[in-house]
């Protein structure tokens, strides 16, 4: 696979839809083409995250310090509280090591960043089957209150309705088929 290393993937939908295994999957698959990018957050780690590798995890000040250093390319209230964003540096960081960027973020984060690079991204939307099967999904992680599930389901209702603004839409009935179809996407973007 070629790689035009000014070319950014972003890959967007709503919380639950699927879209970190895809992302997992295609990083596993093209390790010297693709490379993900880490956003900063202000949540607190998961159980297993690392600083670094999943997020750029920091306080509220020093997320706010960043924004007034005009530090983001995007970022976004995504929860009530919480701040995610994508830092000019990593894009650069991943552009330097002449890999691809893959960018797994939120739905008004993806349509910000088609504003500012709109002749070198390419955006995927990944759709749940329904509401209620995202529903599902997000009570099977048990990483949710009752508050945060249902803060991201009515969100995601919300997300769906921009599907039509993004380049691809790959609806993930089956992760295995989505996968492979995301793949297609991206190769044909990467030979293009
Ligand atoms: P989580 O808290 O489950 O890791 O992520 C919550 C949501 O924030 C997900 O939809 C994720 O894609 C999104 N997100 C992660 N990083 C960024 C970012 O840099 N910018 C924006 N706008 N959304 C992000």
């Amino acid at each position: 696979m070629a790689v035009n290393n000014h070319k950014i993937i972003i890959i967007t939908a709503p919380s639950g839809a699927g879209k970190t295994s895809i992302v997992h999957y295609l990083l596993q698959k093209y390790p010297d083409q693709l490379a993900f990018s880490v956003s900063a957050a202000t949540r607190k780690p998961r159980e297993k995250e690392v600083s670094g590798r999943d997020y750029y995890f920091m306080s509220e000040d020093e997320f706010k310090q960043k924004i007034h250093q005009n530090e983001f390319v995007e970022w976004e209230m995504v929860y009530e509280g919480k701040y995610y964003g994508t830092l000019q540096s990593e894009i650069q960081r991943i552009w330097n090591m002449n890999k691809m960027p893959v960018l797994d973020i939120d739905v008004k984060g993806a349509l910000r960043i088609l504003e500012r690079y709109p002749d070198c991204s390419l955006s995927l939307f990944i759709q749940p089957p329904s509401v209620d099967e995202l529903k599902k999904r997000l009570q099977s992680r048990g990483t949710e209150t009752a508050a945060s599930l249902a803060a991201r389901v009515n969100k995601a209702s919300y997300e769906l309705s921009f599907k039509d603004h993004f380049h691809h839409i790959v609806i993930n009935k089956d992760l295995n088929a989505a996968c492979a179809e995301t793949e297609e996407i991206i190769i044909n973007y990467l030979n293009s």
